[in-house]
Parts: structure tokens; C-alpha cells; sequence
């Protein structure tokens, strides 16, 4: 019987002890299965926990597509100016052109001796108070010079010769518009907008910039050189100083007025300075030293 019993306990001892080797066995296989497992789902999921990342990319990828679409939108806006106006310094317009007057005050200093040119020009709402200035016309000048322009008139007539007032006070507005129109002159014509401004500019003055903007200047009978040949002009070479006017943008004179010579152009600046300057042989800048 103890041999029995002792042999029952070894064999229960024998089973237990396999028992738990193979319950160690078992273990340890499910737990490198686990970690190898667990390996595995870490290499597969590195994919998807690079999804994450991928998305953000992708995400990236969208937001540069947006980021380029919307770069590309301000590069086609930042282009459009070309064909549309660009947004501008109201006070200097035609500045991308290098017209940048300085704006005078009409108010300031003898009025007869304002001087307004390329780089001076007036407010762009000023707006002189006229006046007819000869009988049977329309054109009106500053009905401070106006009256001067009358007596010159009146004047020539009596020595048989008509001083048709043919332009006198312009509109600011209107200068605008001439001057736009024939920007768009030279840009129909394959100019750049600067070039075209520049050329604009060598023929009409830019708004503002206009003695007839000021009202005290008048075109007298023609608009063309040859104008030079007539009787009107010599009588007006005799005379014109005696009643205030000077011829103002004179032969030889463009590289200070910045105009063309214009033998129709006339330009009230009361007696005493017309005929100084008529003796002088100069242009008003040089005698207001502002050339
Ligand atoms: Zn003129």
C-alpha cells in the first residue's frame, strides 16, 4: 500500500510537473506568437499609422493645390492690370509714367503769374470763375482776364483782323478725357501703357497741367503751326503785350516748357510781365525763375 501511494504521488507528480511544462511551453509559444503578432500588426499598421501622415500630406498636397490655385488666382489678378486699371494714387494718376505734378495752390501769389505746367498743376477740383471773353463767342476765359482778352479783341478788329477765340477755359474733366483718349491712341497702336502715357503727354498736358485748366490762356484762330504766317500772328507779336498776353510756349523754348512751340497759344499774365518778358525773349519759367 505505501508503495502504491508513493507511486500514485510520483505519477500525479510526474503529470503535474509535465502539466506545467507544457503550460510553460504553451505559454511561452503564445506569448512569442503574441509579440510576433504584435510585430506584425506594428509593421502592417506602420502603413496605417503612416495614413495619418499620408493624409496630412495628402492634405498638404491639397492645401498647396488650393495655395497654388490661389497663387495662381493673385498671379492672374497681379497679371490683370495689364488689360484693366490698375489701382491708382488719385492725386498722381499717371505716376507709373513719371507725371508726378506737384499741386499748386491757385489761390497763392499774383494770379496773372500762376504757373502751371507738366510739373505743376492744379487741384482737380478747381474751377476758375469766367467769363466771355469777346463779343459773339462762346469761349470763356478768368473773368479777371477776360476783359483783356475783349479790349485785344476789339483792338485787332479795328485794324480789320478777326483774334478768333477758338479754346479758352477747359475743364479739368475734359483735360482728363483728352488726355485718357490719347493714351489710347498710342496703345491701340501697340504702345505699352507707360510709352503711351509718355507720348500722350508730348502732345496734351496731362489734367490739371493746362494754363487752360486755369483759364487764362486762349488758342487764337488755328491749332497749326502755320499759323505763324498769318496777319493774326504778327499783330499779335506787335500788340499782344500791350494788353497782357505772351506768346507762351515760344520756338526754342521746349526744353523748359516741355510744349511744343504753338504760335496759337496765348497767355494772359497782365501788361508789365508780357512786356518783360516779350523784351527778355523769355518763357515764364525762366521769368518767375521756376524753370
Ligand atoms: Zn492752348
Amino acid at each position: 500500500m505505501e508503495k502504491g501511494k508513493f507511486a500514485l504521488i510520483v505519477a500525479l507528480t510526474a503529470v503535474l510537473i509535465l502539466c506545467a511544462g507544457a503550460y510553460i511551453f504553451v505559454s511561452c509559444r503564445k506569448e512569442t506568437g503574441e509579440t510576433t503578432t504584435a510585430a506584425a500588426t506594428t509593421q502592417q499598421t506602420a502603413p496605417s499609422t503612416l495614413k495619418p501622415t499620408e493624409e496630412p500630406t495628402s492634405a498638404e498636397t491639397t492645401a498647396k493645390t488650393e495655395t497654388t490655385t490661389q497663387s495662381g488666382t493673385e498671379e492672374r489678378t497681379g497679371t490683370q492690370p495689364s488689360t484693366k486699371p490698375q489701382p491708382v494714387d488719385e492725386e498722381n494718376p499717371y505716376a507709373y509714367a513719371g507725371i508726378k505734378p506737384v499741386v499748386i495752390d491757385p489761390y497763392e501769389g499774383e494770379w496773372n503769374l500762376l504757373l502751371v505746367n507738366i510739373n505743376r498743376r492744379l487741384p482737380f477740383d478747381y474751377a476758375a470763375d469766367l467769363a466771355q471773353a469777346a463779343p459773339g463767342y462762346d469761349t470763356k476765359l478768368d473773368a479777371r482776364a477776360a476783359p483783356h482778352y475783349r479790349d485785344m479783341f476789339n483792338a485787332a478788329k479795328k485794324d480789320g483782323l478777326t483774334l478768333v477765340p477758338l479754346s479758352g477755359n477747359r475743364r479739368i474733366s475734359t483735360q482728363r478725357t483728352n488726355f485718357e483718349n490719347k493714351i489710347a491712341y498710342w496703345q491701340n497702336r501697340g504702345y505699352s501703357k507707360t510709352e503711351a502715357t509718355r507720348k500722350a503727354a508730348q502732345t496734351i498736358l496731362p489734367p490739371g497741367c493746362s494754363e487752360h485748366n486755369a483759364g487764362l490762356a486762349m488758342d487764337i484762330c488755328s491749332l497749326d503751326v502755320s499759323f505763324e504766317k498769318t496777319d493774326e500772328f504778327a499783330w499779335l507779336q506787335k500788340h499782344a503785350a500791350d494788353y497782357g498776353f505772351i506768346l507762351r510756349y515760344p520756338a526754342g523754348k521746349k526744353d523748359i516748357t516741355k510744349v511744343n512751340y504753338e504760335p496759337w497759344h496765348w497767355r494772359y499774365v497782365g501788361v508789365d510781365a508780357a512786356k518783360e518778358i516779350k523784351a527778355g525773349g523769355q518763357c515764364l519759367e525762366e521769368y518767375l525763375g521756376l524753370g
